[in-house]
């Protein structure tokens, strides 16, 4: 299906930079990651990378745990299931086991833009709402949110330290080959001060979209209860890093190569999530790393419950990915803390 669809992409990139000139990176993520979702189920050993619910149905699990005290400890509230970026449905389908067992048993919102993953996710989560954007979600009850590895996948944009100063990062397009260059100037009072003497071809990177995003899911979360929890390849920023990276058949790949063909990912600035969600009137929980986090929700007792062949799935969750992947959990000031984070 794709191959019939991988040159209209880079074509059309390319007729847009012979025309109007370089793109910025961030629109250049976005164009190719809108058509690589669209276009495949890209999660599992068959595809071009795996996920923790995919590693393990204990994280969706614990996750659910993690649900049903908050909701429990919130005086057992009616409130809506809301995953961004689910996937396979896989983490919703493991944690609405748990929580029904807990007597939970939510309306389930999906935010998910492709069509191919859609269909995936209703093949696991009988009865779901689907939504292209948070705007549609119900507004009447609680939300309980989660969202792994989605804010990884939204559109960075690069500034560029250069001699003289900070450059927007573009693509520009030579015959049919994409390369990154240092576009327009941009005036150094957008950096942050403790940033701006960076060596030249440092990299900060930034996520509109990400923040855009957050500030909409704090004031929710404030105006109608409930709590939203984070998880990501992350790091707590601003920061010097070019974390733009592309992956496909498990292996790294150009990230500028065959727009729309890999997929497309940066790390998530979590402390500028943090800050976007106290500033809205949230409680910011974390961050924390993955491991610790699944280590106080109890995956060790889990993992020993369910014996030696999920040892190794309990190792690439808790440390393989333990530091690497990050928490954090964003909720209405008056609910209960959230656990995990202690
Ligand atoms: N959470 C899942 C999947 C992660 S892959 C897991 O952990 O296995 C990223 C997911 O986000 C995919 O479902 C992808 O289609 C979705 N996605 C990417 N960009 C999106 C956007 N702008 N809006 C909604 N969903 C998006």
């Amino acid at each position: 299906m794709s191959a019939a669809a991988e040159p209209a992409l880079a074509e059309r990139l390319a007729r847009a930079i012979a025309l109007g000139g370089p793109i910025p990176v961030s629109q250049f993520m976005a164009a190719a990651n809108a058509h690589y979702y669209a276009t495949r189920d890209p999660l599992g050993a068959g595809g071009d990378f795996t996920t923790a619910p995919e590693i393990s149905q204990m994280f969706g699990e614990l996750i659910g745990a993690w649900a049903a005290d908050l909701w429990d400890r919130a005086g057992r509230p009616a409130v809506a299931w809301v995953e961004l970026g689910p996937g396979r449905g896989t983490l919703t389908a493991d944690a609405l086991r748990v929580m029904a067992r807990a007597g939970l048993t939510p309306p389930v919102h999906l935010v998910e833009t492709s069509p191919t993953l859609r269909q995936a996710q209703a093949g696991r989560v009988a009865h779901a709402t689907w939504h292209d954007t948070l705007a549609t979600l119900p507004e009447d009850v609680p939300l309980i949110v989660v969202a792994n590895e989605f804010f990884d996948a939204l559109p960075i944009r690069q500034l560029v330290r250069a001699a003289g100063g900070w450059h927007e990062r573009l693509v520009a397009c030579q015959d049919t080959l994409f390369l990154p260059i240092a576009g327009a100037s941009i005036p150094e009072t957008i950096i942050p001060p403790t940033l701006r003497a960076a060596a030249p071809g440092s990299i900060i990177e930034t996520s509109p979209a990400s923040v855009a995003i957050m500030a909409d899911l704090s004031a929710r979360l404030v105006a109608q209860g409930g709590a939203a929890l984070v998880i990501d390849y992350g790091y707590d920023g601003p920061a010097i890093g070019d974390t733009l990276q592309a992956v496909r058949g498990h292996a790294y790949a150009n990230p500028f190569a065959e727009p729309g063909e890999v997929d497309l990912t940066a790390h998530v600035d979590m402390a500028t999530l943090g800050l976007v969600a106290t500033a809205s009137g949230a409680r910011l929980s974390g961050t924390i790393g993955q491991g610790a986090f699944l280590r106080a929700l109890g995956i060790d007792q889990r993992a020993a419950a369910l014996g030696p062949r999920v040892a190794a799935d309990r190792a690439r969750l808790v440390e393989e990915m333990g530091e690497l992947f990050r928490v954090i959990a964003v909720s209405h000031p008056h609910w209960p803390q959230p656990a995990g984070f202690a």
